[in-house]
């Protein structure tokens, strides 16, 4: 029989009676044969509950610190639901970050996972012991606790399933699964059995926010299944190993498993960019590395840019997209440069959405970026800046305009389900 790593995150974990049903999902996998591991979040709303505390205690506080209290959200969580497994009649024990041990780096409040000792747990595992492990901690090599960054749990979760060369590690949501879209936006949305990691990357980084990025990332790198599904379930319910959720896979098990291929994979919509106009820039060499260089000294990731074609009098304008929490450093680090770069007018505006379609299919078919545009164009939604990469095309749009452009987009490739 295998061995399955379990991963449920904060609305799975909020209160007595969920954690009992998370229990008895545990239970049932072990019933099933497995060894079994489970990483659990802090209950919904209380990450955030001890953030404020730190900074109520002090604005200017010192990671290390934040790191103990952020990190007790976990500890309560995984104590809980040992004790309701003990409730069930199953062994089941927590081993903290620290007991573990997970080491990670000593970049506090963002620590990185290092090496996970697995001695112990595999051997309690072995044993018919459940392991419940806190996600989203570790432990510094100067012994002292450390998080990962929000949304760290699902790193945790595949980290353990690495280091335990487990056969799949499911994250159990309060969504079923990925869909093709967001189904609050487009009600025919569907679930998809199948997704790459290119994929998910591309999606997770374009606003769908299943999985943090970086758990994707390790994913891939480590080749572990991953399987999205949902906690809210019946005893009834189809049991993980059926994989009633969607599994993240690589291009070549997608390749051997599906028989049509779909020519794009999903649709997302993130209205988290903001647009900068630089006006009439000196059209000559140096002038872009002097608007992006203080950009990116600053860490304010660019994503989109134009740069028109230059005007008689030797100048042209530049367009790009900051992430909008950044606008405004943006904008003051390229005001400092105004001599410098040379430009006449900063225009910015955060009411803009990227759209982006994404699917390993396109790779192998021309004509995907040329549907996308004529079918915005059809509905009179302009198109205001592109973007491409090998899997996604993207376009940024008016704010206003991305719940239509993501209905019209999602008809026009085929995706509506019944
Ligand atoms: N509790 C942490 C957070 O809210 C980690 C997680 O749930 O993934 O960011
Ligand atoms: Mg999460």
């Amino acid at each position: 029989m295998g061995r399955i790593v379990m991963k449920f995150g904060g609305t799975s974990m909020a209160g007595t009676e969920r954690i009992r049903r998370v229990a008895r999902i545990v239970a049932r996998q072990q019933a099933a044969g497995h060894e079994v591991a489970v990483v659990v979040s802090a209950m919904a709303g209380e990450t955030d509950r001890l953030v404020n505390f730190c900074r109520e205690a002090n604005p200017l506080y010192d990671p290390a610190e934040y790191d103990v209290v952020v990190a007790s959200g976990e500890q309560v969580t995984s104590g809980l639901l040992a004790l309701t497994l003990q409730a069930l009649g199953c062994k089941a024990r927590s081993w903290l970050g620290w007991q573990l041990p997970i080491h990670t780096d000593d970049a506090y409040a963002k620590a990185r996972i290092g090496e996970i000792e697995t001695d112990a747990i595999a051997a309690s595992m072995a044993a018919g012991e459940i392991a419940v492990i806190p996600g989203f901690q570790g432990v510094s090599d100067a012994g002292r606790v450390t998080t990962l960054g929000r949304g760290g749990s699902d790193t945790s979760a595949v980290a353990v399933a690495a280091a335990l060369k487990a056969d799949r590690c499911d994250i159990y949501t309060d969504v079923d699964g990925v869909y093709t879209t967001d189904p609050r936006i487009v009600a025919k949305a569907k679930k998809l059995k199948h997704v790459t990691y290119e994929e998910m990357l591309e999606l997770a980084s374009v606003g769908s926010k299943v999985l943090q990025t970086r758990s994707v990332s390790l994913a891939m790198k480590e080749g572990v299944r991953v399987q999205v599904l949902s906690s809210f379930i019946d005893d009834d319910a189809t049991p993980a190993d059926e994989i009633p959720g969607t599994m993240i896979v690589s291009d070549e098990e997608l390749e051997g498993l599906d028989m049509e291929a779909q020519l794009i994979t999903g649709i997302a919509a993130d209205k988290n960019e903001a647009k900068v106009i630089l006006t009439r820039v000196p059209d000559k060499p140096g002038t872009v590395a002097a608007i992006f260089s203080p950009l990116a000294g600053a860490n304010i990731n660019v994503d989109m840019i134009i740069q028109n074609v230059g005007r008689d009098k030797g100048e042209t304008d530049v367009t790009f997209t900051v992430p909008a929490a950044d606008l405004l450093r943006a904008q003051t680090l390229l005001e400092a440069q105004r001599d410098v770069i040379g430009f006449n007018r900063i225009i910015t505006d955060a009411k803009v959405a990227k759209i982006s379609v994404v699917g390993v299919g396109m790779r192998s078919h021309a004509g995907v970026a040329s549907t996308m545009f004529k079918a915005l164009a059809d509905r009179g939604i302009n198109i205001q800046a592109i973007s491409t990469s090998e899997i996604k095309v993207s376009v940024l749009i008016d704010e206003d305009e991305t719940e239509l452009a993501v209905r019209v987009l999602h008809t026009a490739y085929g995706l509506d389900g019944e």
